[in-house]
């Protein structure tokens, strides 16, 4: 009986602790590949060198040898065109192919230009 005329004990408070950082893991850092994959590169797109260039005029460059300037390039010599010449870089058949005197461009495997040089 007593009992109930006493006061209610009072709850147990929670123990309050002032907020603490709690440590959080720093995220994995990504870990690079051991091969990286290349980036492809992009490819190379030759253009046709024109018998207009300064250069092409320069070597008398024509897309066909059978046009070549025979009274200014006296070392024309019948049957030479670029696909015979040491310096042409493109493979048997093909129309096209990169000389080293024009940086970025093919000539016509028909063509000619007056450094053209005998194929070994
Ligand atoms: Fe053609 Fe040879 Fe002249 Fe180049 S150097 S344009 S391959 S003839």
């Amino acid at each position: 009986m007593l009992a109930a005329c006493s006061p209610k004990p009072e709850p147990a408070s929670p123990v309050s602790s002032p907020a603490e950082p709690v440590a959080v893991p720093p995220a994995p850092l990504p870990m690079p590949d051991a091969t990286p994959t290349p980036t492809p590169a992009a490819p190379t797109v030759l253009v046709p060198v024109s018998e207009k260039d300064a250069l092409a005029v320069a070597l008398g460059y024509v897309e066909d040898a059978s046009r070549a300037d025979k009274t200014k390039f006296k070392t024309y010599a019948p049957g030479s065109q670029c696909s015979n010449c040491a310096l042409y870089l493109g493979k048997v058949g093909d129309a096209t192919g990169p000389c080293p005197l024009f940086t970025g461009k093919k000539v016509m495997a028909k063509g000619w230009c007056g450094s053209w040089v005998k194929r070994a």
